[in-house]
């Protein structure tokens, strides 16, 4: 494996007139491969899971193995510290509850049953990857629950419907599963008829149908909200009560505008500043002044359309692969996002974007370092905007679903 080296540089600026009085800087080294899995065997030992596959599998045939095996690993323990509790945070912190509406998770393997586990991708759930990873961070940094978008693809639909019933089993209150459907052929989702039958296999279980990225990918393959295949998945989504999450790209401000108009029933969720295309030399998401007054324009004629802000840190995309070095800027990132937030104290959502891009953003030191960084953020918002931003926007839309 790669021995690749990620070092991460928080800094806080704070100015004096700051209420938060940090006495140290923190400074976070990560190692590429400090994740706990697959090195540290320790947890769940192979001879275990061997052992507990041997039980009767002469009767199982291979891809039946091969799923018992998957699954077996798929909430293996990993090591987590006590959860911090808000509570113990210094005054300047906002101590409230939170809900993050922007979580990334891994798939399961995709690729013909019978194989070794070298054989899978290295990050796949059941393979290297456990969804203890992701109740670790969420509860290490002391957050309620998580909005968490779950791959669904053939030919692996059912195993991974079977995957967000078994997480929503183990942990009912945590999740709020989406069900995120990218198409075979390159699609950012499958057509109506495909969800429909994929949503029918487990009613009610899913809360929303994204996060679905429409900006042009590599293929070309562009696909507006008011698009015919959108349009025609539209009443699939209200009949399956359900909240819809966009990645919106070039030129999709209208067209969002037009599918949000005329599906007033339905909650639209929408993050990122591909509005306009981001020049090459500029890393993650950009948010200039100019795609800041094209969103407030949308929430302002919409009511029923939300922004997921999770572009705090300057801007950037913070857990970008590749980033060796992140500075956290209170002064700056208060100046870009405090009046926006609280111009729509009902229409912004905090997310973070994380779980799957980098292979730290799940490390629960992480977790807590960003999420006390985003309290002392919440906690300079306007006192009615506070708990808005932070849970009850999003618990207001995940209610009665
Ligand atoms: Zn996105």
């Amino acid at each position: 494996m790669k021995k690749e080296v990620i070092l991460i540089i928080i800094i806080l600026f704070l100015v004096s007139c700051n209420p938060v009085q940090v006495s140290e800087i923190p400074v976070l080294k990560l190692n590429e491969d400090t994740t706990i899995y697959p090195e540290d065997t320790t947890l769940y030992p192979e001879d275990q899971i061997n052992d507990d596959l041997k039980a009767d599998d002469t009767e199982l045939s291979i891809e039946e193995q091969h799923w018992k095996r998957v699954f077996t690993k798929v909430f293996q323990p990993v090591n987590c510290p006590e959860p911090r509790d808000p509570a113990s945070l210094p005054d300047g912190y906002y101590k409230g509850q939170m809900i993050d509406t922007h979580v990334h998770i891994f798939s399961l393997p995709d690729g013909a049953p019978g194989h070794p586990d070298e054989y899978y991708s290295g990050t796949n759930l059941g393979i290297a990857k456990s969804v203890e990873e992701w109740v670790c961070m969420l509860k290490a940094e002391g957050t309620k629950k998580a909005i968490v978008f779950f791959p669904v693809a053939e030919p692996i639909v059912e195993q991974s419907i079977n995957v967000v019933k078994k997480s929503q089993e183990k942990y009912p209150h945590l999740f709020i599963p989406f069900i995120n459907t990218p198409a075979p052929d390159g699609n950012a989702t499958v057509v109506a008829k495909e969800l429909d039958e994929m949503l029918r296999l487990e009613p009610g279980l899913f809360k929303g149908y994204g996060e679905i990225a429409l900006y042009s990918h590599s293929d070309g393959l562009d696909l507006p909200p008011d698009s015919q295949r959108l349009t025609e998945i539209y009443p699939i989504v209200k009949e399956h009560n359900l909240i819809v999450y966009f990645h919106l790209g070039f030129g999709h401000k209208e067209a969002l505008e037009r599918a949000a108009s005329l599906n007033r029933d339905i909650p639209f969720i929408f993050h990122g500043g591909n509005l306009y295309n981001i020049p090459e030399n500029q890393a993650g998401i950009s948010h200039d002044e100019k795609i800041l007054a094209d969103i407030e324009d949308i929430l302002d004629h919409n009511p029923n359309v939300y922004y997921g802000v999770d572009e705090l840190y300057r801007g950037d995309w913070l857990l970008e692969p590749g980033n060796s070095k992140v500075v956290l800027e209170l002064e700056l990132d208060l100046s870009l996002w405090k009046g926006f937030i609280e111009r729509h104290p009902d229409q912004v959502l905090w997310g973070t974007d994380r779980g799957v891009s980098a292979s730290w953003d799940k490390e629960p030191e992480v977790a807590l370092i960003l999420n006390n960084y985003t309290r002392a953020f919440i906690a300079r918002l306007a006192p009615s905007v506070q708990e808005r931003f932070a849970y009850q926007n999003a618990e207001k839309l995940i209610a009665d679903r």
